[in-house]
């Protein structure tokens, strides 16, 4: 694969920090302040999903797809919808402004077929493996199941023409990265 064509959205299903497994498994990981977190991984080595060394975030369709994983819902079940980790607004926003911002550098489109969840990725797949990541926000419990998606690849289209513009910026501090807003 020479490009990079598709971008995977999960939650880690554990704390709200990145842990060192969640750094190695995606490209990117979201704290729940919204900072964003590189992983061992680079984008690119998932252009190549034979040698080994990639982010083995979504099993089947790894290869030329960055994996972006919000952390937390450790514990959550679509019954109760328990954890001690909901996701929050700022991790969220900090999610999708990222997919406008990788569409724009890698030339992806954000529609279905390029930008997905991992449940909407499971979801195609024959034999499905019954991820729910991601298909719940605490903040928005209004929300369904289905909606999800759509929802995030709305908002990455806005932040990604906000981004052509300049209004947002992606900076480094320290150890994470952040979208500075520019007035
Ligand atoms: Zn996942």
């Amino acid at each position: 694969m020479t490009s990079l064509s598709k971008i995977c959205l999960h939650w880690t299903a554990g704390a709200n920090i990145p842990c060192k497994v969640d750094i190695e498994a995606y490209h990117f990981c979201i704290d729940k302040f919204g900072r964003i977190y590189k992983g061992n991984h680079k984008p690119e080595d998932n252009l190549n999903c034979q040698d080994g060394n990639y982010a083995k975030h979504c099993g089947g369709g790894n290869t030329g797809c960055i994996g972006i994983s919000v952390c937390g819902m450790a514990g959550f079940d679509l019954k109760n919808k328990k954890t001690n980790y909901p996701l929050t607004q700022n991790q969220i926003e900090a999610m999708v402004c990222l997919v406008g911002y990788l569409s724009n550098y890698y030339g992806i489109p954000i529609n279905e077929k390029s930008v997905f969840t991992h449940f909407e990725f499971d979801q195609k797949q024959r034999k499905r493996q019954g991820k729910i990541d991601i298909t719940y926000l605490h903040y928005l419990p209004t929300l369904s199941i289905d909606e999800v998606g759509s929802y995030f690849r709305t908002k990455a289209n806005w932040y990604k023409q906000k981004i052509k513009e300049g209004k947002y910026k992606f900076e480094k501090k320290g150890d994470f990265y952040e979208f500075d807003y520019i007035d």
